[in-house]
């Protein structure tokens, strides 16, 4: 089975609008070119528009950090479904390590949210991952296990063949740390089997599991090699033109 692999920037709280813009620009110009990797960068809520806008006839995809489950509401500070197809929004990020971390969301919010936003026919890039202690503690599977079968209640098999799932290792993300190949490529076929018993053999080879957690020019190719590495969700590597952009032709060069 072969999965078009999808690299995406998570900018987190990072660039003004007009710093969004100028990246945006300076990234579709630079990967324009890439045909054999899907592309989308991910900025705050108050710069999508304006960095959707710069994108518009790209192949750069343009999408939000988060979603909120309910149609509107008493919920300050979110964003829901119809908000974000009000303005064409297609892709989004759903509970990133961060935002368990900080703003308590859990296994059941993230379900709520990925079920809202496929729903809407809003790709989630819904993440797991677990910390240093979850795994030198031997429970690096049993965590995984959870956060799927919890995270993605609920979902169709068609529904899950839509949703894209990002494995981030905690103590990988922002540390300098990256996971090895190896160690990458077996949490990758763990959550691959589970998702095997979730859903069946088609719908997991479907799939796309990208990995996250220190991801640079220079790692990506190895990481991407692997069977099931489907791509990669890149924060810091993300936010200048140059270094995304060598990352980017990384990949392609080996797809
Ligand atoms: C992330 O925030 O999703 C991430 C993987 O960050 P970094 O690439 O900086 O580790």
């Amino acid at each position: 089975m072969s999965r078009k692999p999808f690299i995406a920037g998570n900018w987190k709280m990072n660039k003004t609008a007009a710093e969004a813009v100028e990246t945006v620009k300076g990234l579709a110009a630079e990967v324009a070119d890439i045909k054999n990797v899907d592309i989308a960068v991910f900025p705050t809520f108050l710069s999508v528009l304006a960095a959707k806008e710069a994108a518009a006839g790209s192949n750069v995809n343009v999408g939000v950090q988060g979603v909120h489950f309910a149609a509107s509401g008493a919920y300050t500070g979110e964003v829901s479904v119809d908000m974000l197809k009000e303005h064409g929004i297609t892709h989004a990020i759903v509970g990133h390590s961060e935002r368990r971390q900080y703003f308590g969301e859990t296994n059941e919010t993230v379900n709520k949210r990925t079920l809202a936003a496929l729903d809407a026919g809003i790709t989630p890039f819904t993440c797991i991952g677990e910390t240093l202690e979850e795994r030198e503690s031997g429970n690096m599977e049993k965590v995984l296990e959870s956060q799927l079968r919890e995270g993605l209640a609920g979902l169709t098999a068609d529904q899950m063949e839509k949703t894209i799932l990002a494995y981030e290792p905690v103590w990988a993300i922002g540390t300098g740390v990256t996971a090895s190949p190896q160690q990458a490529q077996d949490a990758h076929a763990f959550i691959r089997q589970t998702l095997t018993d979730m859903f069946g053999t088609d719908t997991a080879e479907k799939v796309i599991i990208q990995y996250g957690g220190s991801v640079k020019a220079g790692n990506v190719a190895e990481l991407i090699g692997q069977k099931d590495i489907d791509g990669a969700l890149v924060g810091g590597a993300s936010l200048k033109v140059e270094d995304f952009s060598a990352l980017l032709k990384n990949a392609s060069a080996v797809c």
